[in-house]
C-alpha cells in the first residue's frame, strides 16, 4: 500500500510492525468485503430457486439485505483506509468457489447443497470476522472494530437458524423425495 510512509533508518520498529499490521488489516478487510459481495450474488441466486422451502427463503432473503449493509459498513472502513478497492484474494476466491461449487444448482439435492453451502460460508465469515476483530483491534481501529463486532452477531445469528433448521429442512426433503409429482430438490 503506497499510501503509508516508507520506514527510515532510526525510527522504531514498533512503527514499522505497526504499519504492516495496518497493511494487513486493510487486506482482511477488503478480502471480507468481496466475499459479501460475493455472497449477495450467492444467496440471491440460490433463494430465487427455492419454492417449497418458504422458511429457508425468508431467511435467506433477510440475510441478502443484512449482507448488503455488510459490504456496505466494511466498505466505509475501507476507505477510511483512502482504500476503495476490492479484489477477490486467492485463498479466498477459492475457497468461495468450494462454496459456490456446493450450492450446486443442477444436481437433485439442490436445497440440501445449498443449504450445506451457506451453513459452510456462514461458519467461514464468522471466523474473518473474529480475525477481523482482534487484527482492528490490535492496530487500534475500534471504529472498524465495532463495525466488525456487528456484523459477527448478525452472522452467527445466521450460523444459529441453519443450525437450529438443518434437520427439518432435511425431513422436509425426504418426505418429499418419494411422492410423485412435486419437487423435493428446491
Ligand atoms: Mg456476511
Ligand atoms: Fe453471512
Amino acid at each position: 500500500m503506497s499510501e503509508f510512509p516508507q520506514q527510515t533508518p532510526g525510527t522504531s520498529t514498533r512503527k514499522a510492525d505497526q504499519s504492516e499490521a495496518r497493511e494487513q488489516l486493510v487486506d482482511w478487510l477488503r478480502d471480507a468485503h468481496a466475499a459479501e459481495e460475493q455472497s449477495e450474488k450467492m444467496l440471491t441466486k440460490f433463494a430465487g430457486r427455492i419454492e417449497n422451502y418458504p422458511e429457508l427463503k425468508d431467511q435467506i432473503l433477510r440475510h441478502v439485505q443484512e449482507t448488503r449493509g455488510q459490504a456496505r459498513r466494511l466498505r466505509q472502513c475501507l476507505e477510511r483506509y483512502g482504500d476503495s478497492t476490492s479484489t477477490l484474494k486467492d485463498t479466498f476466491g477459492k475457497m468461495m468457489a468450494f462454496a459456490q461449487g456446493m450450492s450446486g444448482a443442477f444436481v437433485d439435492d439442490e436445497i440440501i447443497k445449498g443449504s450445506m453451502a451457506a451453513y459452510t460460508f456462514e461458519h467461514m465469515e464468522i471466523a474473518s470476522y473474529r480475525i477481523l476483530i482482534a487484527a482492528a483491534e490490535a492496530v487500534g481501529d475500534t471504529e472498524t472494530r465495532n463495525v466488525c463486532e456487528q456484523i459477527l452477531e448478525e452472522e452467527i445469528a445466521m450460523a444459529t437458524w441453519l443450525e437450529d433448521n438443518l434437520s427439518e429442512i432435511t425431513n422436509r426433503y425426504m418426505a418429499r423425495v418419494d411422492v410423485p409429482g412435486i419437487t423435493a430438490k428446491h
